[in-house]
């Protein structure tokens, strides 16, 4: 089965409420919409994960995409590194893995698609078989005042989960104040926080003291990125269980923060490591060192929530709440199924491929907010 077209249609996917975190108030998701075309009538449809604009990722698409043209989709493995090797790296851009990954993640998924509705099987047994039927996300608390987050996290506890999870690095006040605003309303369920790399060694130490009396199961990435295991480790002795994100985006990286046995858990998504072979390796990793691996969320749609469920499906150590965020789109892009956790699990799709069907109209709606606004940061 060859692939005889690669088509990208850049969307701007508008929040339902202003997205309040520690990077400030984000208003829109953008993303580029995959369809790998073959010349069975297959097509395979995934969505690359886009940042900081949609511009240079569709030029990096749109160079990548004729090395593809032609080939077999049961080369994915090959034709991603072939091209990173000749058309990315040798460019003197080798070190920049993470802006490769994230542009090129969308065809290495659309491929795992098209090859599942090529033989009719769902993606997971493409991948060797499934060993969860249901994957747990946590409740992702909304909203800017304490208030309204604590009204928030008191609903979808009454919804069923299990775990809630929020944003904080917005200040060391507000940050408290929202997290026993929380607890007030939800005094027995799983709480876990993300402060996005806001704090420096001491203030993360100074705050995971003052969060202890809260019950904190996870606090992830509170200290930057770029310091790898070295930062978390810094702040081990406050005695939270960490989890990194930022800091790690390739299995080199997983490897390295299991190693130190820097954190708890490792949150890692299917754009970040360009795809499910690379995700999968990495959670291998984490696997081999008794790490659970998180499925990271991030700018997408209801696309990448299908993706990770198959994908994550075939991993043992796959935590049990992981990152959900199609909910906070005015309007998502899935026609079904049906993408709304019960008591917080989602069932993992028997049907060919992701097992998803598209809205189209939505997709052209979100294509016109494209058109007409390009740009996804708010002013
Ligand atoms: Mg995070």
């Amino acid at each position: 089965m060859k692939i005889t077209k690669i088509r990208t249609t850049p969307l701007l996917c508008k929040f339902k409420q202003d997205y309040h975190w520690a990077d400030g108030v984000t208003l829109s998701s953008p993303v580029v919409l995959i369809e790998v075309e073959t010349d069975e009538g297959v097509v395979g449809i995934a969505e690359s994960g886009v940042g900081p604009t949609i511009e240079p990722m569709l030029a990096i698409l749109h160079d990548a995409i004729p090395h593809f043209i032609g080939k077999s989709v049961f080369d994915g493995n090959k034709l991603i590194w072939d091209y990173f090797r000749s058309g990315f790296k040798a460019r003197g851009v080798g070190s920049q893995y993470r802006l490769f990954s994230r542009t090129m993640s969308g065809i290495e998924l659309a491929l795992w698609d098209a090859i599942g509705k090529c033989i009719g099987q769902p993606v997971y047994n493409v991948l060797g078989g499934a060993l969860h039927e249901k994957i747990g996300y946590f409740g992702f608390v909304q909203g800017d005042r304490p208030e309204e987050l604590a009204a928030h996290a008191a609903q979808l506890v009454q919804e069923g989960y299990p775990v809630l999870y929020v944003k904080l690095g917005r200040g060391d006040a507000l940050d408290l104040a929202i997290v026993k605003a929380i607890r007030q309303v939800a005094p027995d369920v799983r709480l876990r926080l993300d402060a996005n790399e806001a704090w420096d060694t001491l203030r993360a130490l100074r705050m995971l003291e003052k969060l202890k009396p809260y019950d904190i199961e996870i606090m992830e990435q509170p200290v930057p990125g770029v310091g790898g295991s070295e930062a978390l480790l810094r702040i081990r002795s406050a005695g939270v269980p960490l989890s990194a994100d930022q800091s790690v985006y390739l299995p080199e990286e997983v490897f390295e923060m299991c190693r130190t046995r820097a954190a708890d858990a490792i949150v890692l998504g299917l754009h970040e490591t360009c795809g499910a072979l690379r995700w999968r390796k990495a959670a291998a990793i984490a696997e081999a060192a008794n790490v659970r691996i998180n499925i990271h969320g991030i700018f997408e749609t209801g696309i990448t929530t299908c993706i990770g469920n198959q994908v994550g499906a075939t991993v043992p150590n796959l935590d049990d709440a992981n990152q959900i965020m199609w909910q906070l789109l005015e309007e998502d892009l899935i026609e079904s199924p049906s993408l709304t956790p019960v008591n917080g699990f989602l069932p993992v799709s028997k049907k060919p491929g992701y097992g998803f069907e598209l809205n189209r109209d939505a997709v052209a709606r979100a294509h016109e907010e494209y058109l007409k606004r390009r740009t996804w940061a708010p002013v």
